[in-house]
């Protein structure tokens, strides 16, 4: 008998099986589309030109501190495709920019002088943040509450001003976590800045892949057999899981499928599946028939649009916009107007070109509302069913919805199913701090 099914081909589901496999175990992914990778894939699109594009499913980023991420690439024998920038670009309207790189100082100082230098800050704004710094690295183990207030509360507890909310906290922690932070718990928020901001000089690096997300994720996976265009309709303990009427069986079971999915196949678990609701992020494709920048990558402040990425030459820019549910309401021209708008007050070669192609994508279930509460109600890798276990970036990873919250789920699911199968790996890898 087959060892172990996995259902669902995104990272969760990836990382799961790659790790399982890795022990010598038999192990048989199936996967609902044609392809693997999930939320973190890319696809070509036929334009209104008559061309076609690949387009990534949006700009997928990590930072150093994704520790588990880097760790499947090397499994996957990818981690050339990614490539590491060691510099942010705060760009204020006018196209002022401020530069947050690592300096001459050690954690968590090292970005000293980059903050006395910004210019997108007042010097009291700039005081006021070195607290706040301070209170995460003493407030961070010792406090309790943090799983039960918004970062916005936790914020304002500490005196961080409008301005200092606006062009920092919040331009930093809903990019990454991809809500407002009137909904965010503070923990999320503390997550991001301890590992990412405090923890250690170079774990803030921004990790951009060279290649279109499916080539990173999309390989065929060594060892594991891979069914796609296969979903699965049921699950039964017994009997397995049903992919177009027949029945697989194995001696354990990963499910690295979304909440909702979940909850059709297994709704016999105690888990409140309707907690987990969804936030939506927004991609802009804009090609231009001139290069109208040739900066890698930077952060618009105090508009809609909150990162450009340069995808080629600097004549193809993808704009990204988190938390975005006010622009699914929108139409693509509303959108494109807002955007061209937006970007020519930060780049102004943009008011100059033309558009040659442009495309949008609303990804109204991005990822989870991480709100306070919800920390509790994210189920753990084990489950009732004892041959049955859970990966997804929405179960209890430790990490918000990314791509390295999925990983660690899978490889937490892919611990707990080889222990069931007695042949117990480890193979999370602990945070840098
Ligand atoms: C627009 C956007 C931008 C993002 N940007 C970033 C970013 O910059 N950095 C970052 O770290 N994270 C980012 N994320 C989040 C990241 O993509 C996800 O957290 C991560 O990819 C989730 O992986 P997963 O395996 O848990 O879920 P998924 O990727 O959703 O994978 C689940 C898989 O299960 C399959 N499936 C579902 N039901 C069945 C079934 N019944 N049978 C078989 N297969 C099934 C689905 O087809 C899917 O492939 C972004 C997400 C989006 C949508």
């Amino acid at each position: 008998m087959t060892d172990a099914i996995v259902i669902g081909g995104g990272l969760a589901g990836l990382s799961a099986a790659t790790a399982l496999s890795s022990l010598g175990l038999d192990v048989h992914l199936f996967e609902s589309k044609p392809f693997l990778g999930g939320r973190a894939t890319s696809y070509s699109i036929p334009l209104a030109d008559g061309t076609t594009e690949e387009i990534d499913n949006c700009q997928h980023i990590l930072l150093k501190c994704c520790v588990n991420l880097i760790d499947l690439y090397r499994r996957l024998g990818v981690e050339d495709g990614v490539e590491f920038h060691k510099e942010f670009y705060f760009m204020e309207p006018g196209g002022r920019v401020s530069h947050l790189k690592r300096g001459m100082l050690p954690a968590p100082l090292h970005f000293t002088e980059s903050f006395f230098a910004a210019t997108y800050l007042t010097l009291a704004d700039k005081i006021t943040l070195g607290r706040a710094m301070l209170a995460i690295f003493l407030e961070r183990k010792r406090r309790m509450d943090l799983d039960q207030i918004t970062m916005l509360d936790w914020l304002r507890e500490k005196g961080q001003t409008p301005n200092l909310i606006e062009r920092f906290w919040r331009q930093v922690l809903v990019s990454a976590i991809n809500v407002e932070l009137d909904q965010m718990a503070a923990s999320h928020g503390f997550q991001v800045m301890w590992l990412g901001f405090l923890a250690a000089s170079d774990t803030y690096e921004m990790g951009i892949p060279k290649v279109p997300l499916a080539k990173l994720y999309g390989a065929t996976l060594k060892h594991v057999t891979g069914h796609e265009k296969a979903t699965v309709e049921q699950f039964d303990p017994e009997r397995g899981i049903c992919v177009d009427g027949v029945w697989h069986q194995a001696k354990a079971y990963v499910s690295a499928v979304p909440a909702d999915r979940l909850a059709k196949l297994v709704p016999q678990l105690p888990i409140e599946f309707g907690a987990f609701e969804a936030s939506s992020i927004t991609g802009i494709h804009l090609w231009f028939d001139r290069p109208v920048t040739a900066m890698p990558h930077g952060t618009l402040l105090d508009r809609s649009i909150q990162w450009f990425y340069n995808k080629g030459e600097g004549k193809y820019l993808m704009l990204v916009v988190s938390a975005s549910d006010a622009m699914l309401k929108m139409q693509r021209q509303e959108i494109l107007d807002l955007a061209l708008g937006e970007l020519g007050e930060f780049l102004p070669a943009v008011k100059e070109a033309r558009v040659v192609k442009a495309h949008v994508v609303k990804e109204p279930k991005a990822t989870f509302r991480a709100k306070p509460g919800l920390e509790a109600k994210r189920p753990e890798a084990r489950t009732s069913i004892a041959n049955l276990f859970l990966a997804g970036d929405w179960t209890r990873s430790g990490w918000p919805a990314t791509m390295e919250g999925a990983v660690r789920s899978g490889y937490k699911a892919a611990e707990a199913a080889s222990t069931y199968l007695g042949r117990p790996g480890r193979f999370l890898i602990p945070d840098v701090a």
